[in-house]
């Protein structure tokens, strides 16, 4: 396979579904909950029975008004829930409750920190409201599919980018970020092993410095932000074989398959989409008043690009740390703690981005070490207390075991004592124990050195500061 060469621009848009955090479903009041045994939570609503009439969520649309809001969308005061008619096992009713020419909301944007571009605005051109299908499940009889009806009539929105990345690592990135914002705003939990959210990759290649947009193909079934870069990297690679092989891409809907890291066509049957869309004759237009919408603002907490804006002129900080101690709510919160504890907010950066983080991913993301504990280690690093490698050793006791690190680092014996006085007391023992040693010094083996050193870290049980120590060491071995 042909590695990207050069000559080539890729070109990336995104349509991404989540699942929305409500306890019902969108139109009934079925639980939308995950995990159920197959076909529990129905009812004949979303069976799609004769008769049977929905009634909006209004939680679902809460929500979705939210996640428009975060992403700086347009909301239009009215909009239509529309059919979207194809035939498929898990989809019952026949079609699909979704919104077409009307969308809830359009023209959004979410800024992200792209690691090729930097800041960098991806473009929303619309978010709308839908129910998610039954599930097809191929594993559970041989040679059988079995259909699970409990994700029929789940809420979603789908948000949809302008073919707006310019490679697979920055959709990734875009990615991350949006799961990041819908998490801060409580809106869904973003949870891809629970399909909760789920991605399609569009991508195309054209050549550099072509402003038309090269024939496109969608890669669905995508199950990890990860994969979704992989399968944009191949996809795009093949797609840069035939054309420089004098092909042609063909526009395609294609499944990613992780195993092999490849991508395979849709059953063309699958593929042929004429959805006959229009206006669902059992649904009202969705009106949403100003009041409405001012309510779901005033429900928003500070966002993450907000908050990474803050980070860098309150504290300081580079666009690179704001953003990875914004990422998460919760770390945000425990950084701006382990600030107002009174720790530098610089130090406090470097602590929470290479000590906290690292050991929160190794231990279920717990913040084990409390940010005022944290503050008062960083202090006594500051303070000269404590070397940075000691500190180090504190950081993972408190985190383990608890305590103050102060008592901690005394109980490790790792403080130091940086009090000239009372090193040079130590260093007077030493020389005093060791006359021939002074004198062999003295005659010009320096090499002694480090001798001295061990010796006065020895007699002062680890806590001379070393180098202090070897100061005076030298000024009195001149003498
Ligand atoms: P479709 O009608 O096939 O669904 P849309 O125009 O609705 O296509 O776009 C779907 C997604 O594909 C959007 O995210 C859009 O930005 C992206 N997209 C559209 N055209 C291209 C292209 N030529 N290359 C890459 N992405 C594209
Ligand atoms: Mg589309
Ligand atoms: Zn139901």
């Amino acid at each position: 396979m042909t590695v990207a060469g050069g000559g080539w621009e890729t070109v990336i848009g995104l349509e991404t579904h989540v699942q929305l955090r409500t306890a019902s479903k969108m139109f009934c009041g079925c639980s939308a909950a995950f995990g159920a045994p197959p076909n529990t939570n129905v009812c004949p609503v979303c069976l799609g029975l004769p008769g049977a009439l929905p009634v909006p969520n209004e939680q679902a649309l809460k929500l979705a008004v939210r996640a428009a809001l975060a992403l700086g969308c347009t909301l239009h005061p009215k909009s239509v829930f529309a059919r979207k008619n194809y035939f498929y096992p898990d989809l019952p009713k026949g079609y699909q409750i979704s919104q077409f020419e009307q969308p809830l909301a359009t023209q959004g944007a979410l800024s992200y920190v792209s690691p090729e571009r930097g800041l960098t605005t991806a473009t929303i051109v619309r978010l709308h409201v839908e129910e998610d299908a039954g599930k097809s499940l191929h594993d559970r009889f041989p040679k059988e599919t079995a259909i699970d009806l409990n994700r029929c009539g789940v809420p979603l929105i789908e948000i949809v980018t302008g073919p707006d990345f310019r490679s697979p690592p920055e959709a990734r990135r875009y990615l991350q970020t949006l799961k990041q914002v819908l998490e801060y705003a409580g809106i869904s939990d973003c949870d891809m092993e629970k399909g909760s959210l789920r991605v399609d990759a569009n991508v195309s290649v054209r050549r550099a410095g072509a402003t038309a947009l090269g024939t496109k193909t969608e890669v669905k079934n995508i199950n990890s932000f990860a994969y979704v870069e992989k399968a944009l990297t191949v996809e795009r690679d093949r797609q840069i074989a035939l054309l420089e092989g004098g092909g042609v891409v063909e526009q395609q809907t294609l499944l990613y398959d992780s195993k092999t890291n490849g991508v395979r066509p849709q059953r063309s049957k699958e593929q042929s989409h004429d959805y006959r869309y229009f206006p669902d004759p059992d649904l009202p237009p969705l009106a949403l008043t100003e009041e409405f919408i001012a309510q779901q603002q005033a429900q928003l907490p500070e966002l993450p690009a907000t908050k990474r804006e803050r980070f860098m002129t309150q504290y300081a900080l580079s666009v690179n740390d704001a953003d990875v101690l914004t990422g998460d709510r919760a770390v945000a919160d425990y950084y701006e703690a382990v600030v107002h504890a009174g720790a530098d907010a610089k130090l406090a950066a470097n602590w929470v981005i290479n000590e906290v983080l690292a050991d929160a991913k190794t231990h279920d993301e717990q913040l084990r070490v409390p940010p005022g504990a944290l503050a008062q280690l960083i202090g006594l690093v500051r303070g000269g207390t404590l070397s940075q490698q000691a500190a180090k050793r504190v950081f993972a006791e408190v985190a383990e075991r608890g305590g103050e690190p102060r008592n901690v680092a005394e109980a490790l014996g790792v403080v130091q004592v940086g009090d000239s006085g009372v090193v040079a007391g130590w260093v007077t023992e030493v020389l005093g124990a060791h006359p021939q040693e002074v004198v062999r010094y003295k005659q010009g083996e320096t090499k002694l050195m480090p001798f001295f050193v061990g010796q006065v870290m020895k007699v002062s049980r680890g806590k001379a500061d070393p180098k202090l120590a070897q100061r005076i060491l030298e000024e009195k071995l001149a003498a």
